[in-house]
């Protein structure tokens, strides 16, 4: 290799010093399917960092409608959806899509990712302005940077700091504000009804990342407008199939005209290849089971209360999070990985988060809820999580109770 290049790679030892310690928790090894327990050195651990909120990642009715995909369709589509890899059942999930969030019309991307650097950048360019909360997600960033607009963030769900930015801004341009439903990573959902009424104020339109709300809130799961009853005031709903829909892929839904410019105009749309049909045929599976089933939707709710509730009255600070995503703040790199280690061990499974995912001054352990799991499984993760606070000197902040 180049030196140059040789030299810029060997700087990077965040990596390295974390692995010399011992505690590197990432790209673990798993050798089962993302159930509320999954097999690690041939060890059984309880998996609570999983964004299988719906717990059917192996559901025997998700897998069937996959095999017989797979029989009929093949194994890819070796194509882009724009030419030869668009199949009748792309075209039947964009619709059931639409409907499920209540819009005219949808379109597939590969994934949740490549919705948002494809939409933005094609929707927004040079003289038009984005408007992000601080704690949108990377994908959201990447997608304005994609899009060479002028990027303004404002604080986490800052309504006054949100109109101060809008105010300042010229009354004809573009102006587009783009939010997680349910933000990431703090587990809170988006304060809609008064970004709604500063859109409208001002001129602005509204573009919702609902990767994490979706089969979470709203009318059978369908996300956040749902949630406030206002998706007629919402432009662009979007999201990912890599969390509730227990699959791979993602969507934007709009208006015809929106949806047919997109289909026209996004490059993470038009330069790669479709969803492959196994994994549209799960998605149409999983969105069957949200619709009919709306136990599973219960359960989660039921399980995400359990386990809050268990954990505030351990003392533990989860932050703002109002849903199965339970941040419990440690506020220390160290400790964070020395907890998520000491877990591990114990045959628990989270995600320790820090900086750049959350400020520097707020790593976390990210642990989320499935419909899946019991109320045993919880007891027993509450309870390990406890004692390696103890072990390591972790002391809680603040309570918030979570409300659905
Ligand atoms: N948006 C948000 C809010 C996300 O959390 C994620 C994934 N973590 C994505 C988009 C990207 O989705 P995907 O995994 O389908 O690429």
């Amino acid at each position: 290799m180049q030196k140059k290049l040789q030299e810029k790679i060997a700087q990077f030892t965040d990596a390295k010093t974390i692995k010399e310690t011992g505690l590197y928790p990432y790209f673990r090894s798993i050798a089962s399917a993302q159930n509320t327990e999954v097999i690690i050195h041939g060890k059984p651990v309880l998996m609570f960092g999983s964004n299988s909120y719906l717990g059917l990642t192996d559901h025997p009715y998700i897998k069937e409608a996959a095999i017989s995909a797979l029989k009929k369709y093949g194994t890819g589509c070796a194509g882009s959806r724009f030419l030869n890899g668009t199949l009748d059942i792309h075209i039947e999930l964009e619709r059931r899509l639409a409907q499920f969030v209540g819009k005219e019309a949808a379109v597939l991307f590969s994934t949740g990712f490549q919705v948002n650097i494809g939409v933005l950048s094609c929707l927004t360019g040079r003289n038009d302005f984005i408007l992000l909360d601080e704690m949108d997600h990377a994908s959201i960033i990447d997608g304005c940077r994609l899009s060479f607009s002028k990027v303004i963030k404002y604080g986490h769900n800052n309504m006054t700091d949100l109109e101060h930015k809008l105010c300042t801004l010229p009354e004809n341009a573009v102006k587009l504000i783009v939010v997680d439903g349910i933000f990431s990573m703090e587990g809170d959902f988006v304060d809609l009804p008064p970004i709604v009424l500063l859109a409208e104020k001002y001129g602005a339109n509204i573009m919702i990342d609902d990767a994490h709300a979706l089969g979470v809130i709203g009318k059978n799961g369908s996300g956040t407008a749902s949630h406030f009853n206002l998706t007629s005031k919402v432009d662009l709903i979007s999201g990912t199939f890599s969390k509730s829909f227990a699959s791979l892929g993602g969507f934007v839904a709009s208006d015809h005209e929106t949806i047919d410019y997109i289909k026209h105009r996004a490059r993470s749309l038009i330069f790669s290849a479709s969803m492959p049909p196994a994994t549209v045929a799960s998605t149409l599976a999983a969105l069957d089971l949200m619709v009919n089933e709306p136990e599973h939707i219960k359960k989660l709710w039921d399980n995400t209360h359990y386990a809050a509730r268990l954990m505030l009255a351990e003392g533990f600070d989860l932050g703002i999070s109002e849903s199965p995503i339970l941040p419990i703040y440690i506020r220390n790199n160290e400790k964070t990985f020395l907890t998520t280690k000491f877990l591990h061990d114990a045959g628990v499974f989270v995600n320790p988060i820090v900086s750049p995912a959350v400020p520097a001054d707020s790593s976390l352990i990210r642990f989320s809820l499935m419909a899946t799991h019991t109320f045993a499984q919880i007891d027993e993760a509450v309870d390990k999580i406890a004692k390696a606070f103890q072990k390591f000197g972790v002391t809680a902040l603040k309570e918030v109770p979570v409300k659905s």
